[in-house]
């Protein structure tokens, strides 16, 4: 039973290649060849339509060691596309970048016109910041290297790596770190958002584990940033998101690992929610370090709603298998998937649900505790529409050691994350699934303290209370390294 299957109905929306109206422009394949025109329309910083003079797209291309595409490329289909099939946005170009040099010139061109920039990791932002509408994107995809080095026990990963990279990578060498829970995911802004994962209770969020990391300001340097090399920058880019520049590559701590490990999902009929919540509410006090488990109530496409908790121990079996007696003794088990299994198939299995393509939605919250009246109110909130469902993803651990203002992330306090998903494909459905999602976790938004921006649509509307204390330091950061705010299709963290 996979904990996400509400989503098995969504189809990922074919990616068709369209072929060259105005024609391509790479290295191999001059620009704009076969257009009349000597510019094409962009769009500035604050909205106002501007010219792209195609020698300067051309120069901008030649300058790169990847394609710069415009509209009728190959390749400018496929690329555009985000995860999310709500956002179906056509940048004026796409600079396809292969290093930081590509980088740094696509940075350049942007900052010089003032045009609006969008940069493209995984393309998992459920907002959709990762494409804009007559701007430039900068895809990071083709820059996906994993490097191991297993002496030092450290990962050095490309700015547009996906999770699946860096998992297989590592594994591979016997070594992990905390990556999330889909492998399609981008490394790049699951990072610099937090970045929580099976792992993280015992290895911390992503950033706990970022070493150093290489980013191109927008002044078009290349800088290399640690907690040596301009702390605060390196401060700042640990939960302020992609608003201080493009990471080019990250620096990553490993730790050794054992892949097979216990784990799976426990099922029980949605009519046993209340004791599962209950029993859940006290026991999740004692956890281990070792132990990620969490509920979740979903509906399934024939329409039968549960309650399931998905659980991996990272530890030794027989002490797993101690710790979650009690939850498997609970109620009646519907089924009971918990086994010695390899990592990567807890770490894959939910990839087809959220499959490429899909109209997503999310809203969450930051629980501090989980009382009787918020276990009320889950109950009272549950929908039994199969698009959507209601997740928790369980923190403390070894996030909630690390302390509020040490990194820019801010809610180290919290115990767990409650979060309201879906997925549809039909457009039609849009307003109508969208407004239901609202409405369960406006039943749920009142526990909650901040959310955690990248599990969030709405998550520009309060940005300097979201970050708290933090907000005032992040401000300063981005007027010293990004004053004319250019990369802003974030939430955005404005200059002080
Ligand atoms: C199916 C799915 C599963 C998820 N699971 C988890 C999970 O388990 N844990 C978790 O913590 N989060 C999870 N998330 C949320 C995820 O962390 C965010 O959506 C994150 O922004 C995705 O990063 P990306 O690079 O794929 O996204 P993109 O859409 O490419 O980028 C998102 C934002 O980050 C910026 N950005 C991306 N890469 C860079 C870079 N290299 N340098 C500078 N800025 C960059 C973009 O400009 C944009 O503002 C999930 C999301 C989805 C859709």
């Amino acid at each position: 039973m996979n904990r996400r299957k509400f989503c098995r109905t969504a189809v990922a929306a074919g990616i068709a290649a369209s072929y060259p109206v105005l024609g391509g422009c790479s290295r191999s394949e001059p620009p704009v060849a076969t257009s009349a025109d000597t510019s094409i329309r962009g769009i500035s910083l604050d909205g106002a339509e501007i010219e792209l003079e195609k020698a300067a797209i051309r120069e901008l291309g030649d300058a790169m060691t990847g394609p710069v595409m415009l509209s009728g490329h190959p390749d400018y289909e496929g690329t555009r596309k985000i995860w999310n099939g709500m956002h179906d946005k056509r940048p004026a170009l796409i600079a396809q970048c292969m290093n930081s040099d590509d980088v740094s010139n696509a940075v350049t061109f942007a900052r010089e016109r003032e045009l609006l920039v969008a940069v493209r990791g995984g393309g998992h932002s459920w907002p959709g910041r990762s494409v804009c509408d007559d701007g430039l994107m900068i895809d990071l995809a083709r820059m996906h290297d994993v490097r191991i080095d297993t002496e030092n026990k450290r990962a050095h990963v490309g700015g547009g790596a996906l999770l699946g990279h860096l998992d297989n990578a590592s594994l591979e060498k016997g070594l992990v770190t905390t990556a999330g829970v889909v492998s399609h995911t981008g490394v790049g802004g699951f990072t610099l958002g937090g970045g929580f994962g099976r792992l993280n209770r015992k290895y911390g969020l992503a950033i706990d584990n970022v070493r150093s990391a290489e980013i191109v300001t927008a002044d078009g340097q290349v800088r290399r940033i640690s907690a040596e090399e301009d702390a605060e920058l390196f401060w700042a880019i640990r939960g302020g998101g992609g608003n201080f520049g493009v990471v080019s590559s990250f620096e990553f701590q490993l730790y050794p690992f054992e892949r097979k490990l216990l784990s799976g999902s426990i099922v029980w009929p949605i009519d046993q929610a209340r004791d599962v919540l209950e029993f859940y509410g006290e026991w999740y006090l004692g956890l281990s370090d070792e132990l990620y488990v969490g509920p979740t109530m979903a509906t399934m496409p024939d329409g039968t709603s549960v309650i399931l908790m998905e659980v991996v121990y990272n530890g030794d079996p027989a002490q797993g298998e101690k710790e979650l007696a009690p939850l498997r003794a609970l109620g009646t088990v519907m089924e009971d998937g918990i086994k010695m299994q390899d990592y990567t198939v807890m770490q894959t299995q939910e990839d087809a649900a959220f499959s490429h393509g899909v109209r997503s939605y999310a809203k969450n919250g930051m629980a501090k505790q989980i009382t009787q009246e918020l276990i009320d109110d889950m109950l009272d909130a549950f929908v039994p529409d199969p698009r959507l469902a209601f997740f928790t993803h369980t923190a403390g651990g070894a996030i909630k050691r690390v302390g509020e203002t040490d990194t820019a992330f801010p809610h180290r306090n919290a115990e767990t994350m409650l979060i309201v998903a879906g997925g549809w494909m039909d457009p039609e459905q849009d307003a109508e699934a969208m407004a239901t999602a609202r409405t369960w976790f406006a039943k749920l938004q009142p526990h909650t303290g901040g959310y955690y921006d990248n599990i969030e649509w709405e998550g520009d509307k309060s940005v300097a209370g979201n970050y708290g204390p933090n907000f005032a330091r992040l401000a300063t950061v981005k007027k010293r390294v990004d004053a004319g705010n250019l990369f802003r299709m974030n939430s955005n963290i404005k200059p002080a």
